[in-house]
């Protein structure tokens, strides 16, 4: 395991192509998938555990969010991975530290809007995590499709080296997409919400079907959410994959995207449509 950057540095000197992959830790299927990806590619993966402060708000979960190094150590073990970069907090923001990257327009939007300042702290961090593990490939899920974009923005315009690959949501049998906060949901919390992705997949079947009108492909979406009294949306929107730009008018492409609480647990999800995560770049 690495704590500091002259560790890593000194593991990074020694393989040719690294693929990495930034995590906050509790480690899932959806975590794994993109390790798989970046062991197939690459020659070696590192994964980072670090649950980051500054991209949390002041009443988000960031003292509760869980964290279990020792667990998840093991399971990158399992799944073969020889590093794993695990820094302290005042390693990645040692003492007068200034380093800040904003993310500019494409950041606005949605999570942006409804978490000021989260994406500030997320591209910060990625940016001083790069300039430690110097990736070749880094590898990032659709489930935070706008984080995707956002990291996809920043490398292209700070570190054009770095290939940003996207991949996509993993489920649980029900639909579910996986996250590590799944983990605060009750029972029938978890029960209720089912209905985030199905609705999203409503709309997906109508987008098959033919349907691209952005307000019918949202009410679709709404239609299902609603009639769960669990699970308070917050929005969902139907935007251009891109730009993340609302669409006005029917598209040949689009992310449908929603933020919901179940309880007290705020969760996000999102469809794709008319094109492949991995298309983006
Ligand atoms: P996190 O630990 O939640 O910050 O996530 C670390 C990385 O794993 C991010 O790139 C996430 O988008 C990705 N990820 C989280 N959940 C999933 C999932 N269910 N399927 C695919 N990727 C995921």
């Amino acid at each position: 395991m690495l704590r500091t950057r002259p560790e890593t540095a000194a593991w990074r000197a020694n393989v040719a192509r690294v693929g990495f992959v930034p995590t906050m830790g509790a480690l899932h299927a959806g975590h794994l998938s993109l390790v798989e990806r970046a062991k197939r590619e690459t020659d070696a993966p590192v994964v980072s555990i670090f649950v980051n402060p500054t991209q949390f708000g002041p009443n988000e979960d960031f003292t509760k969010y869980p964290r279990q190094e020792a667990k998840d150590l093991a399971t990158l073990e399992a799944a073969g991975v020889a590093a794993a970069f695990v820094p302290s907090v005042e390693e990645m923001y040692p003492p007068g530290d200034r380093m800040r990257i904003e993310p500019g327009e494409i950041a606005e939007a949605l999570e942006g809007a409804a978490r000021p300042g989260h994406f500030a702290g997320v591209a910060t961090v990625v940016a001083k995590l790069f300039e430690i593990v110097r990736p070749d490939v880094a590898y990032f899920g659709q489930k935070d499709f706008q984080q995707l974009r956002v990291i996809q923005t920043m490398a292209r315009e700070r570190y054009p080296a770095i290939k940003v690959v996207g991949c996509p949501i993993v489920r649980e049998e029900d639909g579910l997409a996986m996250s590590s906060r799944n983990a605060y949901l009750a029972p029938a919390e978890r029960a209720a919400a089912r209905v985030l992705s199905r609705g999203l997949f409503t709309a997906r079947s109508a987008w098959s079907r033919g349907e691209r009108h952005p307000e019918r492909l949202r009410a679709r979406v709404e239609e299902v959410v609603e009639t769960e009294p669990g699970v308070a949306p917050e929005y969902v929107s139907v935007a251009d994959p891109l730009t993340l730009v609302e669409l006005k008018l029917p598209a040949n492409r689009a992310v449908i995207s929603l933020a919901a609480r179940v309880g007290k647990t705020r969760l996000i999800d999102n469809v794709l449509l008319g094109m492949e995560v991995s298309d983006l770049k």
